[in-house]
């Protein structure tokens, strides 16, 4: 099975999550559902904080809510010490109600609407980051309504090739953040705006990144570009280099380079990249980051159910039967693992209920949704997953590595309701969110009014 972390264990041929024993709780609680471990997060942070406060004391965590804005996870994070970015008014909303502090917040986002803007000045928060130069003056004209200044970072595309998924990519052209060419007029006119408050500059590369040379890359561009607003009499305070470090998705005794479901790198050597340009350069620079994936990726697992079998001939293309197909179907596809389908992803399986027998045969891993695309990605490349002969109907199956945007992305797709997650802790399931239900499924529709009388029909 590779390496699963010394927290997953097998026991009685069960597969285990921090003492929880997967099989056991899905035999008691319906499936699909999500086991979040807390000791994991506390892991994660502390690793984070340790590799780059070694190298630059004057940094600062943010932890981007974006990847899983669950209170109590959110409540789990607040509690390490670090803080919050959020991209919009509901997630700044959520992180309050978890009890940040405004000034433990960046608001980051690429379409403020002004009441938005407004509610994060507000509350004080400690930062938003800029899109564009539209909403630089959007920004100015909200905070001189209210008689502040604005702290503002502007975010920057310092055009930065990355390897890592096309959707992920964020800093080499594309939707995110002022071209670098506009960087100096932009800062110009926040520093000559009086409701503006320059503080610094964001160059997130991107999500996923799996090598250093992206971050070496932005944060030469980077230094260079502050050095020229210095010289220009625009003195930033803090740089903040995003998040985007990669985690471990592919078991990694069959990584390929560039493979970007691999990471190669530990958090040491992002730490490297980012903290030796800066100490070198710009020691004096507050260092802001935002991981969103690092910290909670590895944390949750997703426990589904078999539900269906069948064989199916595999046909070359003159339609001719050169060999059989075993289809396993389980019950959680992209309605709670959206991003299965929408990027591809890869997401490591083991069948929990089978965890001491051999994983030998392949099989083709479907989700219950009535739609062609609900159809996970084979291991190594290969459109099956390798799992013992004998995975059958009633067996269960985790998927490893499913605590970052997955919560966030549920859907009720084909009226199925989005999953429950639970924390493992001391060998307890602890529930921290309920399973949506049937009633949720139509907790926002407006049923169609009853019919009534002709003498109360319009007109
Ligand atoms: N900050 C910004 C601006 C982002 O767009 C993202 C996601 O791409 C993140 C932080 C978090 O990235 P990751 O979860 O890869 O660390």
């Amino acid at each position: 099975m590779g390496d699963l972390g010394g927290d997953i264990t097998v026991r009685d041929g069960h597969l285990a999550f921090d003492g929880v024993d997967l099989v056991e709780l899905a035999g008691r609680a319906p499936t699909p559902f999500f086991v979040y471990s807390p000791r994991r997060i506390r892991w994660n942070v502390s690793s984070l904080v340790n590799a780059f406060t070694r190298r630059h004391l004057d940094t600062e965590i943010f932890f981007a809510s974006k990847a899983c804005s669950n209170l109590w996870f959110l409540g789990e994070v607040r509690r390490t010490g670090i803080n919050v970015e959020v991209n919009s008014g509901g997630e700044l909303w959520k992180a309050r109600r978890a009890g940040f502090s405004p000034r433990q917040v960046i608001f980051n986002g690429v379409a403020k609407t002004r009441d938005e803007i407004d509610a994060a000045l507000v509350a004080g928060v400690a930062g938003l980051t800029v899109d564009s130069l539209y909403e630089l003056e959007r920004i100015g004209e909200v905070a001189a309504a209210l008689d502040c200044r604005a702290p503002v970072d502007l975010r920057i595309d310092l055009n930065v090739p990355t390897l890592t998924h096309p959707g992920l990519v964020t800093a080499h052209g594309g939707k995110f953040g002022i071209d670098v060419d506009d960087a100096p007029a932009a800062f110009a006119y926040a520093a000559a705006h009086k409701a503006l408050d320059p503080r610094g500059l964001h160059v997130h590369v991107g999500s996923q990144i799996t090598g250093a040379e992206p971050y070496r890359a932005a944060l030469g561009k980077a230094l260079d570009l502050i050095d020229e607003l210095a010289a220009d009499g625009i003195r930033l305070e803090r740089l903040n280099a995003g998040g985007g470090f990669a985690i471990p998705y592919r078991d990694q005794a069959v990584c390929e380079p560039f493979d970007y479901f691999c990471a190669p790198l530990t958090i040491d050597d992002y730490a490297e990249a980012i903290c030796e340009p800066l100490e070198r350069r710009a020691p004096q620079l507050k260092l802001l980051l935002e991981p969103g994936r690092f910290i909670a990726g590895n944390t949750a697992l997703l426990v589904t159910t078999i539900e269906n079998t069948k064989v199916k001939g595999l046909r070359d293309a003159a339609g001719l039967r050169v060999g059989d197909e075993h289809w396993l179907t389980v019950d959680a596809g992209f309605n709670t693992l959206l991003e299965h389908t929408n990027y591809h992803w890869y997401y490591r399986a083991v069948v929990a209920s089978r965890a001491d027998e051999a994983a030998d045969t392949p099989f083709r891993l479907a989700g219950p949704l009535c739609d062609g695309g609900d159809v996970f990605a084979g291991d190594d490349d290969t459109p099956y997953r390798r799992f013992p002969a004998a995975s059958a109907p009633g067996d269960v199956v985790a998927f490893f590595d499913a605590g970052a945007y997955t919560l966030e992305l549920m859907t009720p797709y084909n009226a199925r309701p989005t999953a429950a997650a639970y924390a493992a802790e001391r060998g307890e399931a602890r529930p921290i969110r309920l399973a949506e239900g049937l009633e949720g499924l139509v907790s926002a529709d407006v049923a169609p009014r009853a019919a009534t009388s002709r003498s109360s029909a319009p007109g």
